[in-house]
């Protein structure tokens, strides 16, 4: 089932396109058989279950965080993690900074944007990336390397479309500023619902769960 679904994905992904498994809620054994499987990078949403999967599978995938973090978490996610995806603030990069110098790393991170203007989620306003990104790009210990969406829940995939194009404007638009120590590589856009629609809008990083994995017995967001 895991097998079937992570070949079936990687052969319909686009040359260049980067899947991350998205493991929330899922055994360590899980994460091991997507691997087995051909997939390269795991997306963990708590810094726990981290650090349960990084137990068992250690270097045999990439990590990438994609949930939200905590400042009193920062410390554990730098020594797991290759690529933070989330941030969302000029802070949690410091913090982030601060503890990637302490262990002599650098961290690439992709700034997290609130496309559809939620409220209660988090990331930043398209309008508010700018001004944070020309902040972190004086930070020495995180490298930033693009954007990541996650975008209104819909039933119908379609209506994402727009999140996605607007977030893909900003990345281009943030490219063609040149700013100094950032390298506007990747763009994260697509979970099982709307990935097909987030590639025709030059999403080179899908981040799937449930189409991988089954349905989440239970949902923590
Ligand atoms: C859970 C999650 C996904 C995957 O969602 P599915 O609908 O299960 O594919 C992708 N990105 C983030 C940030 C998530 O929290």
């Amino acid at each position: 089932m895991i097998k079937q679904s992570v070949t079936q994905i990687l052969s319909e992904l686009p040359d260049g396109v980067e899947l991350v498994a998205a493991a929330k809620t899922r055994k360590p054994e899980e994460v091991l058989e997507v691997i087995e499987a051909g997939v390269k990078i795991i997306g963990e949403n708590y810094i726990q279950e981290a650090e349960s999967a990084y137990a068992v599978v250690g270097n045999r995938a990439k990590w990438h965080f994609i949930g939200h973090l905590q400042r009193n978490k920062v410390k554990k996610a730098v020594k797991i993690f290759d690529m933070i995806e989330t941030v969302d603030s000029i802070e949690i990069a410091q913090e982030i900074d601060k503890r990637c110098a302490q262990i002599g790393k650098v961290m690439p991170i992709l700034i997290e944007i609130n496309s559809g203007r939620e409220k209660q989620k988090t990331g930043v306003y398209p309008e508010n990336a700018e001004p944070l990104i020309k902040d972190i790009s004086a930070l020495q210990n995180t490298r930033l390397m693009g954007l990541m969406t996650m975008g209104p829940r819909f039933g119908n995939p379609e209506d994402s479309r727009p999140y996605f194009v607007e977030t893909r404007k900003l990345f281009e638009g943030i490219k063609e500023l040149n700013l100094p120590n950032i390298e506007m590589r990747y763009l994260s856009m697509g979970m099982t619902n709307a990935y097909k629609i987030a590639l025709g809008e030059g999403a080179n990083i899908v981040r799937i769960g449930s189409k991988i994995f089954g349905e989440r017995a239970y949902e923590r967001s």
